[in-house]
């Protein structure tokens, strides 16, 4: 389910707040990023980005989503290995570094803004769902353009 009206502005006004506090803090974490873009495709890194579904719903508000096929496994935003979404990016994007040196502060991060977005989707009242990104994403794409 997804909210709509000024109930749901408030809410995505909110994620955006917290996505702006994250980044604060990642900044005093500094844990460096050359922004090769390998981790966003998700074969290449062995990975699987996990998103909720307000997430989702706020890409997809913001930015048209290129078509793409989920079995390629890579993210339709990376753009010349860059990517193309940066201030609608997810939790999951924002928190994910690759130098090990960070295995242990970044999952406390991660585990301390996931619980702030959960709990921003308990306070509107909206169905809460944690999903491979990629899936989720196609659903929210083929929704907004059957408009249903
Ligand atoms: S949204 Fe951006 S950072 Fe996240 S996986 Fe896609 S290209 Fe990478
Ligand atoms: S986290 Fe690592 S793999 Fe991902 S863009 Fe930064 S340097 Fe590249």
């Amino acid at each position: 389910m997804t909210t709509k009206g000024p109930l749901s502005q408030d809410l995505y006004s909110e994620l955006g707040t917290i996505y702006q506090h994250l980044e604060k803090e990642l900044t005093l974490v500094n844990p460096g990023c050359n922004r090769c873009g390998t981790c966003c495709n998700f074969t290449a890194f062995d990975h699987i980005l996990y998103a909720s579904n307000i997430e989702v719903d706020f890409i997809v508000r913001n930015v048209k989503v290129p078509d793409f096929n989920v079995s390629d496994n890579v993210c339709p935003f990376l753009k010349e290995n860059q990517c193309s979404i940066r201030g609608f990016r997810t939790l999951g994007c924002r928190v994910f570094y690759c130098n090990p040196q960070y295995k242990e502060v970044l999952p406390a991060l991660y585990e301390k803004y996931y619980r702030l977005i959960k709990d921003l989707s308990r306070k509107y009242n909206t169905q809460w769902e944690y999903l491979p990104f990629l899936d989720r994403l196609a659903e929210a794409k083929k929704k907004a353009n059957t408009g249903c």
